[in-house]
């Protein structure tokens, strides 16, 4: 391993990057792709999503709603890793039950995990969780292992669209970018932990969604897609729970009233479109 690496974000960093050989470790990532690639990147990949025709909620309520608790997510993101330009978008498929982040913070969630998370902590936690990923340049990373700086690059310079198609492709089908490491979601889940605590939601929502998704697993694997890009181990779910003790986060807000209407309204246009939501199986 390189020495002299930048680690800003987390002391936990420096084991973690010690601990995964194979990895890109983020202060190289950093140094092989600028934040203006990262916008790039992001900004050709929705571009791409948009042709695969993705279809977007555009109903301002529900729209609002889940910006609004992202943004709150975003204040400790913004301290961690300023000068990202976040966006959010909601996309319209009940049956998923998912959420993703791209490089250059664009932020995904599927309208099949609003219905399935029982409160805003939830998807507090969800929105930590993702936006840890950007903060702490995995998405970045995970693309030049996966794929090579090369293309990378190239995919950001829009002079590799074929690159770029099959990387929307994978995107829409499995709803992730490509597979993080293990080491990269426990960092994850500490930044889901930690930020919605700071945002005043109870830290646990993170852990609780998770053993939601189990459950829904256990009645149709295969619906609970956030799962199979998220496997979920017993020291995940013990490793955050003493995280959240250790490190004496606090926060006790759920929000579930706010995020019952919302829930019930995608629900009803669900019905209305003669789609069964995956959490409602
Ligand atoms: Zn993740």
């Amino acid at each position: 391993m390189s020495s002299g690496l930048t680690i800003r974000v987390v002391s936990i960093s420096a084991l973690l990057i010690a601990a995964c050989g194979v990895h890109t470790p983020k202060g190289v990532a950093q140094a092989l792709i600028s934040d203006e690639q990262e916008n790039q990147l992001g900004q050709q990949v929705k571009q791409e999503l948009d042709k695969q025709g993705t279809k977007y909620v555009k109903d301002p309520e529900v729209v609002n709603y889940v910006q609004g608790v992202a943004k709150r997510i975003f204040v400790s993101a913004n301290k961690d890793r300023p000068g990202v330009t976040w966006h959010v978008y909601v996309i319209d498929d009940p049956k998923q039950v998912n959420a993703f982040a791209t490089p250059g913070g664009n932020l995904f969630v599927y309208t099949g995990l609003l219905i399935a998370a029982d409160n805003e902590a939830q998807l507090a936690g969800v929105w930590g969780h993702e936006s840890g990923h950007v903060v702490a340049r995995h998405t970045a990373r995970q693309m030049v292992d996966a794929m090579g700086l090369e293309t990378v690059l190239s995919i950001a310079l829009g002079e590799n669209p074929n690159a770029l198609a099959e990387l929307a492709g994978t995107l829409a089908a499995k709803g992730a970018l490509l597979s993080y490491s293990r080491q990269d979601e426990t960092e994850a889940d500490e930044y889901g932990a930690r930020y919605s605590s700071a945002a005043g939601y109870d830290p646990h929502g993170i852990i609780q969604f998770f053993q939601k998704l189990e459950k829904i697993e256990g009645q149709q694997p295969a619906l609970a897609k956030y799962l199979s890009d998220h496997p979920l181990t017993a020291d995940r779910i013990t490793h955050l729970t003493e995280y959240i003790q250790q490190n004496n986060l606090k926060g006790t807000e759920l929000g579930a009233e706010r995020l019952q209407p919302v829930k019930q309204k995608l629900v009803a246009q669900a019905h209305a479109a003669g789609v069964k939501p995956a959490a409602l199986r």
